[in-house]
């Protein structure tokens, strides 16, 4: 890694450059003018994205997140090129980082982490703990899978899945539920027409029987300092998506807690130089106490935004931190016990329903209220978070019950 220390500097400012402005690039541009950064986003909702609520119109680029001449337009007045999302023209920040523009994390960090398969095969081959894998472009490349790995068998999209969209669970080794589960995976595609049997873009997993799914937070500065990881935290799913967190982690052991940690931080040091800023690591903790990586996020996570209430320093200021070289914040818990909860778009799709939780934090102790500003409201879209800190535990939890019952969230 360069050793290049960076200090703040806040005139003229560090022009930082994101690629996506959504929520993660609006929650760093809020941190950032403390830091005496400006950041440009580009996005192809313009000035209707989340981030044009915080930055001047003049600093939001409007176009795709692949789109080379605009990728080229937000490169070019910048000192560092970030990303908010993985799912980006990553050809085309190699490119503008062979013609010397700053790219962090690395395009050749982002090319690993963007295809979920060359990512498990790295990971593999640099000895982190893993589900078993293969890739299966073929019909029958999934009947061998399913019948090596067993059922039911994880199968995912290589590149653009998030929320769960992507993967698809096959439960029996028949042609035809092969077919449905490719047609599920290829939901862009015009239903009418057979998928190809060939050349499929997909990889199949062995099903975990996980005991619980843990997150860790990693932040790595391109100045070379030593990684460094936020505490495990509990990353609860409903219906794949990620719903409520829990900080620090329970119902592990402290050798467990201690482990997702370490597998953490050996992963994104192995992805070596141009790791820098935060990475959100997903794992999970079999019911026999091993620890398997997931998959790994190139940026602030969801997991990580319990972060802005309960530690000194967020993952988006440490995000911020991290690729600009500056020297890393702490990443010490400031409070006992915190959660989040993710505002999800209400059934109805209405916003007087969605907003129910949020307006019932503002009078809980401890609840802090994070609204993205979102235009326009979905059932199910990610609309905001809810982070809680309290003294214990079960001050935590007295206030989780209320916003998660508004949530529609069933407590266990
Ligand atoms: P994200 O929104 O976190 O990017 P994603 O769409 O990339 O999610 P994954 O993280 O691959 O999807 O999987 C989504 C969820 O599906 C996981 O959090 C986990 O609950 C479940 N899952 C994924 N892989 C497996 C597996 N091999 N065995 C059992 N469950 C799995
Ligand atoms: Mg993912
Ligand atoms: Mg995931």
């Amino acid at each position: 890694m360069s050793s290049k220390q960076q200090l703040l500097s806040p005139d003229p400012p560090l022009r930082v450059a994101c690629v996506g402005g959504g929520q993660l690039g609006r929650m760093m541009a809020l941190e950032a003018p403390r830091l005496g950064i400006a950041m440009t986003f580009l996005d192809p909702g313009g000035i209707q994205c989340p981030c044009a609520q915080i930055v001047p119109h003049d600093r939001i680029v409007k176009g795709g997140l692949k789109d080379a001449d605009q990728l080229r337009a937000i490169a070019q007045n910048c000192d560092v090129l970030t990303v908010e999302i993985e799912h980006v023209g990553v050809e085309i920040l190699q490119e503008l980082e062979t013609s010397g523009v700053n790219v962090q994390p690395s395009a050749r960090v982002l090319t690993i982490i963007r295809d979920k398969y060359l990512q498990k095969q790295h990971f593999a081959s640099h000895g982190v703990p893993l589900p078993p894998f293969q890739v299966t472009s073929s019909v029958q490349e999934i009947q061998q899978a399913a019948t090596t790995l067993g059922l039911p068998l994880m199968l995912k999209t290589r590149k653009g899945g998030y929320d769960g969209r992507g993967n698809a669970v096959l439960e029996s080794n028949t042609e035809q539920a092969i077919q449905e589960a490719i047609q599920k995976l290829m939901p862009t595609s015009d239903q009418q027409q057979p998928q190809p049997q060939e050349n499929l873009d997909i990889y199949a997993e062995g099903w975990i029987d996980y005991q619980c799914e843990v997150a860790v937070m990693v932040v790595r500065s391109s100045n070379g300092q030593d990684t460094v990881s936020y505490p495990a935290v509990n990353a609860i799913q409903q219906d794949s998506i990620c719903r409520l967190v829990l900080v620090p982690v329970r119902n592990v052991s402290m050798d467990v807690r201690q482990e997702c940690e370490r597998v953490a931080k050996q992963a994104i040091d192995s992805l070596g130089q141009g790791a820098s800023g935060m990475f959100g690591v997903e794992l999970f903790v079999t019911q026999q106490g091993q620890v398997l990586l997931n998959e790994i996020a190139p940026r602030p996570h969801n997991t990580g935004h319990y972060t802005q209430d309960a530690c000194a320093i967020s993952q988006f200021e440490n995000h911020l931190r991290g690729i600009c070289g500056m020297p890393l914040g702490t990443t010490k818990l400031i409070t006992e016990a915190a959660a989040m909860v993710n505002v999800l778009g209400a059934k109805s799709g209405t916003m007087a329903d969605t907003l129910k939780s949020s307006n019932r934090a503002m009078s809980l102790p401890g609840a802090v209220v994070h609204w993205y500003g979102k235009a326009g409201c979905r059932a199910g879209r990610k609309m905001g978070h809810i982070n809680v800190v309290g003294d214990s535990q079960e001050q935590v939890d007295a206030v989780l019950e209320e916003l998660l019952a508004l949530e529609g969230v069933p407590v266990s």
